[in-house]
């Protein structure tokens, strides 16, 4: 029977920018489970501005646990057997909450949010000493995406958050902190944590020391106090408060593409592996060493897999926008009603036709960091229909993805033979082919898909007082994996890729 096979169980929080999972896995086999998913809202309320609410967040994490436990029972799966629980996250999404009440003081600001152009030029033209002063310490450029300019927003802006600093009743928190706070037990002994890769995504904290950075809080202006406790990716940080798995040890932190690094093993130096969500994030392993990018990678902790363990780095390619298009082709311009629909329109066609389409609704990230970028549709002709353009935004996150592979092989020297994916979007076969056609190697997906849970949940069953996961890589070298092999020739790939490159500079500089 099932039971006879059954390792102890750890769970993994998965909580996206598009939604929120809990996932339950075996710990001796990584098999899945059960899980459970909820779509999460995401509001503009202003061009640029996107925001989600921290207690819709919070809910559909409870929801899915809820779910989750009863498909375990449907199974005759006991809950008794989750001996731990890993939390995964967005990163760099904005939470001030009242430590009082227990209330978020202001929507969580998410990291595609455009609101703090003018609070980033301002800050730009007072970086003391040298330029490098913030890239140094932290080793990201000064941009929108961060959360320390989001703080700063809000700080600056919103009454509340200002009156419960002056009280000191204000915590700030990216969402993992926001959510162990909440599931610890919240206005009740709440445990204001954050891990070290959520950290390094703040830009307040020092990448080499490991600790919040008070030269670089003070640049910022953020009061040291409202920020969380620093701790490990694996460690036990305090016990459910509440719920099916009451009592459970949260013991796994992890930003989402540091857990889909750890899920997909990328534990050697040089391993790398991209994953396509809302954006998409390229992460190599760099190991104990931080390695400095001469061509727009950002320096990341990868990460610190206990508290007495190395800490491991990582160069990163970010992409802002790449399923992002998707759910823009289906919400704004209603040409699909899933986002699975994408790959029948682009199937019937199998060509854009001369059609780019380069998705910079956020400014460009990796490699140009570009905030004056907006996005462009062009090389359209009376032939051009909905299929081409359906198939243009999946040729544009494969692009996207080339440019940041080729940063990366520019950087490391050594050129990566193949590319490990996961991620929403890589269900998609036509993406996947696409990708391997432009980047002119093999892709390579595991069958399993959820690899930042996975990641989540081994951090968590590894942690020190829980001991049921050993991070053996050898553990899952059993894994199966689909393979996309390059099947146009290097040219033709080459010509279609500089065409892109064309279309990328025409959509630069549209706001000034
Ligand atoms: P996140 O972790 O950012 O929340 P996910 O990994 O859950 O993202 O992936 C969701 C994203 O992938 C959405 O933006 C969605 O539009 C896109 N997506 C999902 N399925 C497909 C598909 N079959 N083809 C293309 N895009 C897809």
């Amino acid at each position: 029977s099932k039971k006879a096979v059954l390792g102890p169980l750890v769970g993994a929080v998965d909580q996206g920018t598009s939604s929120t999972r809990f996932l339950v896995f075996n710990s001796r086999t990584a098999e899945l489970l059960s899980h459970h998913q909820v779509e999460i809202k995401q509001e503009f309320p202003r061009e640029g501005w996107v925001e989600q609410d921290p207690k819709e967040i919070l809910h559909s994490v409870y929801e899915c646990i809820e779910k989750t436990c009863e498909k375990l029972g449907q199974l005759n799966i006991g809950i008794s057997n989750i001996k731990a629980i890993g939390v995964s996250n967005q990163r760099e999404t904005t939470v001030v909450w009242d430590k009082i009440t227990g209330e978020p003081l202001y929507n969580a600001v998410v990291w595609l949010d455009l609101r703090t152009q003018s609070t980033v030029e301002s800050l730009s033209k007072r970086i003391p000493g040298n330029n490098n002063f913030v890239k140094s310490k932290t080793g990201l450029p000064l941009s929108t995406y961060f959360s320390a300019v989001k703080l700063r927003w809000l700080l600056d802006n919103v009454r509340k958050v200002q009156k419960a600093v002056e009280e000191k009743r204000a915590l700030f928190g990216t969402i993992d902190s926001w959510l162990i706070w909440s599931l610890t037990g919240g206005v009740n002994g709440g445990v204001h944590c954050t891990d070290v890769t959520n950290a390094s995504r703040t830009m307040l904290f020092n990448i080499h020391s490991l600790e919040w950075d008070k030269q670089l809080c003070e640049f910022f202006g953020i009061p040291m106090e409202i920020l969380p406790h620093v701790r490990s990716s694996s460690e036990i940080y305090g016990l459910m408060k509440a719920g099916a798995l009451e009592g459970v040890p949260i013991s796994g932190c992890l930003g989402d593409q540091s857990a889909a690094l750890v899920g997909q093993m990328c534990f050697q130096i040089g391993q790398a592996k991209n994953t396509y969500g809302t954006g998409c994030f390229l992460l190599c392993n760099t190991g104990h060493k931080c390695v400095f990018s001469d061509h727009g990678l950002l320096t990341t902790v990868a990460y610190k897999l206990g508290r007495d363990k190395p800490v491991y780095y990582a160069l990163e390619g970010s992409v802002a926008i790449a399923g992002a298009v998707i759910r823009w082709l289906r919400d704004n311009l209603g040409i699909i009603k899933t986002s699975e629909e994408i790959e029948k329109l682009a199937k019937e066609v199998g060509t854009s036709y001369g059609c780019y389409f380069v998705p910079a609704f956020s400014g460009l990230y990796a490699p140009y960091w570009e905030p004056s970028a907006r996005g462009i549709i062009c090389g359209l002709t009376q032939f051009t229909n909905k299929c081409h353009i359906a198939f243009a935004a999946l040729e544009a996150v494969c692009f996207q993805t080339r440019e940041i592979l080729d940063a990366m092989n520019r950087d490391c020297g050594i050129p990566l033979s193949h590319l490990q994916v996961d991620g929403g979007m890589t269900s998609n076969k036509i993406l996947m082919q696409l990708q391997a056609d432009i980047l002119y190697i093999p892709v390579v997906k595991p069958l399993m898909p959820e690899t930042t849970a996975l990641g989540a949940a081994m951090a968590a069953g590894a942690a020190e007082g829980v001991d049921v996961w050993s991070l053996e890589p050898e553990d899952l070298s059993a894994v199966t994996m689909e393979r996309f092999e390059p099947q146009i020739n290097a040219e033709e790939s080459e010509i279609r890729y500089s065409t892109w490159k064309k279309a990328v500079m025409k959509s630069m500089g549209w706001v000034t």
